[in-house]
């Protein structure tokens, strides 16, 4: 029996470019244990993408009625598109004892450390994780790299970068992105760690059986 208590609510903000989709991708892929918490946002679907899989695509009239039911941990508006966590899905994985991979931008980040203030469920489980390349040079070719965008596209990415790493501070981790390996084993290693606080875990029943026999003995 593992006496596991709470998963943790891994929470992963990056500026675009910076490599946080295939870190995401190749954690998921790897760990078993990790599930993805999928989001909600108001932005069409892209090519390959699937509702229900990628994100639930909401219309304005459904994301505004979600917000005025009260059914988001966290939401905000990215680029124009608004995004936002669904509480019953976070609460529904976290409770069936399951790490969340979570990633979403600064601003949601932000609004969840505040709710971590008042909510035990998300006190208990948030860790948040920053990834960055370690040069502007870095962060800079990565955008360029996706040849989809266009320069005032990527303009506007640079700038909101610059304003993202100032938000970084107030992260649990800092993790400078080298290759998709490495980024994605430093991530592991943070998680290992975190699954074995002692605040998530309990002793095996059956070690503390034996443990009342023998001092009771
Ligand atoms: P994209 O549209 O490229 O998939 O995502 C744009 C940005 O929105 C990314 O930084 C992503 O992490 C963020 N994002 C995705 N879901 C959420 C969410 O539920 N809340 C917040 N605050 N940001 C989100």
């Amino acid at each position: 029996m593992s006496g596991r208590t709470s998963g943790v609510l891994f929470l992963i903000s990056a500026p675009s470019g910076a490599g946080k989709t295939t870190v995401c991708q190749n954690l998921l892929a790897a760990n078993s244990d990790l599930v993805r918490a999928i989001t909600c946002t108001t932005r069409p679907a892209r090519d390959g993408e699937v509702n229900g899989r990628d994100y639930y695509f909401l219309d304005e009239t459904e994301f505004i009625s979600k917000i005025e039911g009260d059914a988001f941990l966290e939401h905000a508006v990215v680029y124009g598109n608004r995004y936002g966590t669904l509480k019953s899905e976070v609460q529904r994985l976290l409770e069936s004892g399951k790490n969340i991979l979570l990633n979403i931008d600064v601003q949601g980040a932000a609004l969840l450390r505040r709710r971590a203030e008042s909510d035990p469920l998300i006190r208990d489980s948030l860790v948040t994780v920053f990834l960055t390349p370690a040069s502007w040079e870095e962060l800079e070719r990565r955008l360029r790299s996706r040849a989809t965008d266009s320069e005032t596209i990527i303009l506007k990415r640079l700038r909101a970068a610059a304003v993202e790493l100032g938000a970084s501070e107030a992260f649990d981790y800092l993790v400078l992105s080298e290759t998709m390996d490495e980024d994605r084993r430093r991530m592991e290693t943070i998680l290992e760690g975190e699954s074995m606080r002692r605040s998530r875990n309990q002793l095996p029943e059956v070690l503390c059986e034996a443990a009342e026999k023998w001092g009771a003995k």
